[in-house]
């Protein structure tokens, strides 16, 4: 049974797809179709944007309870960081949440565990709620290694930013070999590694670990969902391909 306090979560990772009229088309559909949830009488929906349509959307959510969440910033107020945009612009545009350490960043643009602690850190001292991303490569999981580095990623937060910094944050569980490839974890893996995480954090804090929203990630479909999501210690998903097809999407977002 889920925990009445934790909030599932259904997080739609745009990544860098789309144009304005896309967005239009997909917003409107999906505030068409979103439900409030019944225990919180709000929607349980966040959209992760490209940056540069987030005043866009901002303006066409306007009313709505669907949150907004950027997709990444970069941890300095101001200055000169040409091509940067900083968590403190974040709140002018309605964002709440903000995804950090995603493994397409700390693989693609190099991303360490510092930088993502640092990322966490400036995240909530600009009053945004990190989405923060842990997860292991195909090979690591082929050595036994998953339970490892999951935990070594958080604890690498955990070490800067305090465990206490965990009562406003989202965990989002996503293998990395199941990210945009098709092949989903079992419900049965899945569940697995969340439960490692959560009794990691209960080591440390039980109010922290009993709060936490964990979501899961990684080709998450209308399909699949269901049963991912009635895990134990799976709290919603963090969902990529499948939220830019707006039925789809709605589809994940009713079972969550
Ligand atoms: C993601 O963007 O974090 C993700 C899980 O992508 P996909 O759902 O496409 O695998």
């Amino acid at each position: 049974m889920h925990n009445k306090k934790r909030k599932n979560l259904v997080v739609a990772n745009w990544k860098m797809h789309g144009c304005k009229a896309d967005v239009t088309q997909l917003l409107n559909a999906i505030k068409a179709g979103v439900k409030v949830s019944a225990n919180t009488k709000v929607s349980n929906v966040v959209i992760c944007p490209p940056s540069l349509f987030l005043g866009q959307v901002q303006q066409e959510l306007e009313g709505s309870d669907i949150a907004i969440g950027a997709q990444n910033a970069y941890p300095q107020d101001a200055g000169a960081f040409t091509g940067e945009i900083a968590f403190s612009m974040l709140p002018e545009f309605a964002c709440s949440y903000v995804i950090i350490g995603h493994s397409e960043r700390r693989e693609i643009f190099v991303e360490t565990d510092k930088f993502v602690a640092e990322k966490f850190i400036e995240a909530q001292a600009q009053g945004l709620t990190p989405i923060l991303c842990v997860g292991e490569t195909q090979k690591q999981r082929e050595n036994g290694l998953t339970e490892s580095i999951v935990l070594n990623q958080l604890q690498a937060v955990i070490s800067e930013a305090g465990i206490a910094a965990f009562a406003k944050a989202v965990i989002a569980y996503e293998p990395i070999w199941a990210i945009g490839t098709g092949l989903t974890a079992s419900p049965e893996q899945a569940q697995e590694v969340h439960a490692a995480i959560r009794s990691f954090l209960a080591g440390l804090d039980q109010t922290v670990a009993g709060d936490i929203s964990i979501l899961y990630g990684g080709s998450v479909k209308a399909d699949n969902a269901r049963e991912l999501f009635a895990q134990t210690d799976i709290d919603g998903g963090l969902v990529g391909g499948a939220s830019l097809k707006a039925e789809e999407f709605l589809t994940i977002c009713s079972v969550a």
